[in-house]
């Protein structure tokens, strides 16, 4: 192997914390010059990548996922992971007035020589937000992160992304369950692989009901032939209580599923995702505008199906 030719790679692929913030820095910058470093680096580190268990979370503002994610993650590192926290966040990186993923939300871990944490990129398209936030895995990976937890917020679209990016997907609920599934998305629950009731030291009789409902739920939820049962576990982000239990099952879905498969799926699928994009940029790019609106209007007033239309653009036809 040829030594690394990036001058931050090196520095990355040796765990230093401020060459991996710089390099996530740089996968962020849209000037294009930046562009053309970040995926030269990424390139370059890329076969050190992907040894490490990627969890997705999400849930409602105010379910506690930033001090479970504190909790989580400080048990972790203290028995030797090296623990990343990201953050999915679309909405100008501000939800529920708590930017997603803020060192202030999780001081312990933030002090932590094991941790490592980054808000969610700000501004631009879930699109770019999102593919920032997979770079910033890589990245991670490279640098010897073995956990990374990538938090979103359940109210969105992001969720799917987030889904996308991970190997598991954990939602975390409130006790009162009843109330909360009717918050929660159904498509959220259908991402789920594990679903927690937090806060259970609150109101435990109801965090086991609301555990009861979950189950319910989610056995009607998945398929017969599912590869794996989704599970409905309690726990308090405050006293504790279940961490281990959570922990144990992701691992137990990282024993029991083809990992590599998955990821390969995925990986296929956002190669497909960017082509698709990449390729619609260039084709509206090499077209003039007025053609577009030209052919969008006859479709709006019935002088041509979208069919058409579309088949009228790709072949240079006047309308
Ligand atoms: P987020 O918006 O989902 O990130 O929620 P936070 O982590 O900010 O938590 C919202 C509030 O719930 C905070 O006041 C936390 O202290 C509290 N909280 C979070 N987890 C628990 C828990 O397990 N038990 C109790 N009693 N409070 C919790």
């Amino acid at each position: 192997m040829t030594a690394p030719a990036h001058p931050l790679a090196a520095a990355l692929l040796a765990g230093e914390r401020r060459a991996l913030a710089r390099a996530i820095t740089l996968s962020e910058s849209a000037r294009p010059e930046h562009e053309v470093q970040a995926q030269a680096l990424l390139a370059e580190v890329l076969p050190w990548a992907g040894r490490s268990l990627r969890l997705g979370l999400t849930g409602v503002p105010g379910v506690g996922k930033s001090t479970f994610i504190e909790a989580l993650g400080l048990r972790l590192a203290d028995a030797g992971h090296r623990v990343a926290v990201l953050a999915v966040d679309p909405s100008s990186a501000r939800t529920g007035g708590s930017i997603m993923g803020d060192k202030t939300r999780m001081p312990g871990l933030a002090v932590h020589e094991g941790a490592f944490i980054r808000p969610s990129p700000s501004g631009g398209t879930l699109g770019g937000v999102a593919r920032r936030t997979r770079e910033a895995i890589t990245l991670c990976e490279a640098a010897g992160y073995d956990v990374i937890l990538v938090e979103t917020v359940g109210v969105g679209q992001s969720e799917t992304q987030v889904a996308a990016m991970t190997d598991l997907f954990v939602l975390l609920a409130l006790p009162n369950a009843g109330d909360e599934l009717q918050g929660v998305k159904r498509g959220i629950m259908e991402l789920a692989d594990l679903c927690v009731v937090n806060k259970a030291d609150l109101d435990p009789r109801a965090a086991v009901r609301a555990q009861t409902q979950l189950r319910a739920a989610l056995t009607l939820l998945t398929p017969h032939d599912a590869p794996w049962r989704p599970r409905a576990l309690r726990a308090s982000a405050v006293t504790g209580e279940g961490l281990d239990e959570v922990w144990a099952a992701a691992q137990d879905y990282a024993r029991e599923m083809d990992l590599p498969r998955r990821r390969q799926a995925q990986a296929a699928v956002w190669f497909d995702e960017l082509l698709r994009e990449a390729a619609w940029k260039q084709f509206v790019a090499g077209t003039s505008p007025h053609r577009l609106t030209e052919l969008r209007t006859s479709v709006q007033a019935g002088r041509l199906t979208a069919v058409q239309a579309v088949a009228a653009l790709l072949a240079g036809q006047p309308s």
